[in-house]
This record gives structure tokens, sequence and C-alpha cells, in this order.
């Protein structure tokens, strides 16, 4: 481990800026996972870094800049409202608790405590994941619907949106809906029967950018609520998020976030996130203040998601493609190894370079592998989810201009 005052073994591979690091004793790594929050996210453009360094400088009504944030966000989705939260998970909890409570702030006050509220969340069984554990966390049990016999190849079928008319009672707050390329059923199915029963559809989009048209497309298959990570391809602050939908749904999640230690009489709040008319009162800090957001952060990402559209799919995916090009010439005539350059799907989404190793011949296996590149100095990050198929990944999305130079030189040296 390099520390600071410590000449590197290294040099050639130490990047710049890397100082505040090495000044702490903490290594810097490669990140050729993705912007994984265990691996840091990724690395922030400048221009977003010094945006936050300039909102720190002054102060501001939280609510005059979520307001703010709020028609920013409007403007981008196509959606009535707009929040930024502290991730993608913060705005799932945020958006359950708005679906249980409405605008009433004695329920606001119980939460997670929801006895006689609705308080069942309907989910397709293979939509869950260890985040919905932030949609539990507003009090909610999830009910989960269907059988996904295709993923063990049983059958062809997933759920079906009448199973989800099925499941849906007088206790149901949401639907749960979790986006992706191959997500069953069809959310414009979903949102048909769950509005029929008039029950909201809470969408987690956190990772489904790019493409940039899918910041519009949730809200435009009528989603009430849509979750995006801001500190994934956005590339804001890594804990930052955007959650965006109805107007009556993101003032409830507002209220349950603020800071709300003022005086009802003094509390003037903007009419672009709040209408003070249709509440009795403020209710105290709510069941989001432990995922509290800073205006560093809101301005942070506010920064990013108009750098992030003004990119647009095609710049940014040859950016990242010339990324994994250089990797891959960088490998060449490895041994035992394929090297392959995987173009990202519907020309959206970030490519990504797969190495095929021969496990027999290199006597080790994919597994081995990623280890070894983790315990390299610096250490290197691949994307292990392939490894039981004798494939490593790496991902263009949170590399640095250079990185891939370092990660080619490990790979050679563990390989020969
Ligand atoms: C990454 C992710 C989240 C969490 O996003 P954060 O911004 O890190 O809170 C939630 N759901 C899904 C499907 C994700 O991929």
């Amino acid at each position: 481990m390099t520390r600071a005052n410590e000449p590197s073994r290294l040099a050639m591979t130490q990047r710049p800026n890397a100082s505040v690091y090495e000044r702490l004793g903490v290594p810097t790594i490669v990140n050729a996972h993705t912007t994984a929050t265990r691996l840091s996210g990724g690395v922030m453009r400048p221009e977003v870094a010094d945006a936050m360094r300039e909102a720190t400088q002054w102060n501001v009504d939280m609510a005059t800049l979520e307001a703010r944030a709020s028609e920013l966000i409007a403007g981008h989705t196509g959606a009535e409202a707009g929040y930024v939260t502290a991730g993608a998970a913060a705005a799932l909890l945020l958006g359950t608790a708005a679906c249980v409570t409405g605008l009433d702030p004695a329920r606001m006050n119980r939460l997670p405590d929801t006895n006689g509220m609705k308080n069942e969340v309907v989910v397709p069984r293979s939509h869950r994941n260890f985040y919905d554990h932030a949609v539990r966390a507003a009090g909610v049990t999830l009910v989960e619907v269907g059988l996904s016999d295709r993923y063990v190849g049983a059958g062809v079928r997933d759920t079906e949106a009448w199973e989800i008319a099925a499941a849906i009672t007088d206790r149901t707050a949401a639907v749960l809906y979790v986006a992706g390329a191959d997500a069953r059923p069809p959310l414009p199915e979903v949102i048909a029967v769950a509005h029929a029963a008039g029950v909201p559809v809470l969408v987690d989009a956190a990772a489904q950018l790019p493409p940039a048209g899918n910041l519009k497309r949730f809200i435009a298959e009528g989603a009430d609520l849509v979750c995006y990570s801001g500190g994934k391809a956005i590339g804001g602050p890594q804990a930052s998020g955007i959650l965006c939908g109805k107007r009556d749904l993101v003032m409830a999640a507002a209220l349950q976030h603020l800071d709300q230690d003022i005086h009802w009489e003094q509390w003037n709040p903007p009419p672009a996130l709040f209408d003070k008319g249709r509440i009795p009162g403020l209710p105290h800090h709510g069941i989001g203040r432990p995922a509290k957001v800073g205006k560093e952060a809101v301005v942070g990402l506010l920064t990013a998601l108009d750098l992030f559209v003004a990119e647009g799919d095609d710049v940014r995916a040859a950016r990242w493609t010339a990324l994994m090009q250089n990797l891959v010439d960088a490998l060449t005539g490895i041994r035992h190894a394929t090297v392959t350059l995987i173009r990202g799907r519907h020309g959206a989404t970030a490519p990504t370079v797969h190495l095929t190793l021969d496990e027999a011949a290199a006597g080790m296996t994919a597994l081995d592998l990623v280890r070894r590149l983790q315990d390299g100095e610096p250490s290197v990050h691949a994307n292990p989810s392939r490894v039981h198929d004798g494939l490593v990944l790496f991902s263009p999305v949170a590399l640095q201009t250079g990185d891939e130079r370092v990660i080619a030189e490990q790979v050679r040296a563990i390989l020969g």
C-alpha cells in the first residue's frame, strides 16, 4: 500500500489529484466494475465539483432550492414535480412514504408505524431485489405476485398484469416496478391495472440511464413516481438521487424530508413545491430526515443532470467505446484469454469488455483473476458477475482516462 511520503512502486500508475487520499493514507483504486457504491461511484466532472464547491460558500432556504430543483427536474423528465434525494434508495423510501401518507401530517408523524393505513406494496416477484429494503423501511409489507418461470427455464412466462390486479386490495398503497430492459410485465400494462384500482405506481429506474430518453419515458408511460440514482451515469454526487412524478406525491415526500422546525405562521413555502392550503399543519421531522440532502448535493445533481443531457447518448457512447477499444488494443495477444468489445444494448447503454479466460490453460479461474486484480497495486476492480462462465467484465463508466492502460498492465502481469 502506498502511503504519503513513501515512493510509489508504480509511479506511472499514479493518477493526478490523488493528494487528498495520499494525505489520508487511503489508496485510490481503479474502478472498472461500474459506478458501484462499494467502490465510491465514479469520477465527477470538474464542472460538477466546482459547482458544489461554490454552493458551499453561500446559504439558501432549502425549500426554495428544492422547489427550483423541482422545476428543473420537471423540465428534464416531463413530470409535474421533482425532488433531489440522497440517492435512488432514499427516493424509494420517500416515494413509498408519500404513497402511504398522502398529505396527512398526522400519518407522516406515525411512520414507520402504518397501523390502519394502506400499508402493502404489490411487486412482481421477479422485481424483488436488495434495494427494496428502502421500500419496506417506510413501514410497508411487500406482497409478491406471480412466478418468473422464464428465469429457471421451467417455462416462458413471468408475472402478468392480471395477477397484479388480483393482488390489489384496499390495503394496497402502491405497486412497485423495477424498470429494466427485460422487466415484465410491460410497465404500461401494470400502470393500467393499478390506475384502474386507484393505486399509484412507483418505478425504480435507478440504473436506467442512459439512454437519456429514459428520463422522460416512465413518466410518459404514466408512472406516478420515478426514482433515479444521481451517482450512477448522471455523474452527480455519489449520495444523490431524483424522485419525480405527481405533484401531490412529491409534496408529500418533501414534507417528510425537509427540516420543518419552523412556526406555521412563518412557513411561507415556495408554491412550485408546496400548497400550504392543502395541509392543516406541519409534520415533525419525517421518515426521510436520516437521509437528508445538503445544498451542495442539490446543486451538484442539477449541474450533472444538465451535463448528462447535454452530452447526449451518441457522444457518451463514443467516449466510452474509445476507452474500451483502448483496453482491447492494450490486451491484444494476451495469453490464455480472448478479449471482446461488446457494444451497449440499444446503442445507448455502456459498452463492456469481456475477457474470456481459458481457465485450464491459465491455471486459474476467472474469479481468481478478479481477486488477483483486486489485490494488485493499484487495486483494479473488475465486474465479477459472470465469473462462473469464465468471464471477467470491464466497464468504462467509472474509469478515468489512462485507467485502461493500468488495467492492461495488470492483466498482462498476471496472465504473463
Ligand atoms: C443502484 C440502484 C439503487 C440505489 O441507488 P442509490 O442512488 O445508490 O441509492 C436502487 N435500485 C436499483 C435497481 C439500483 O440499481
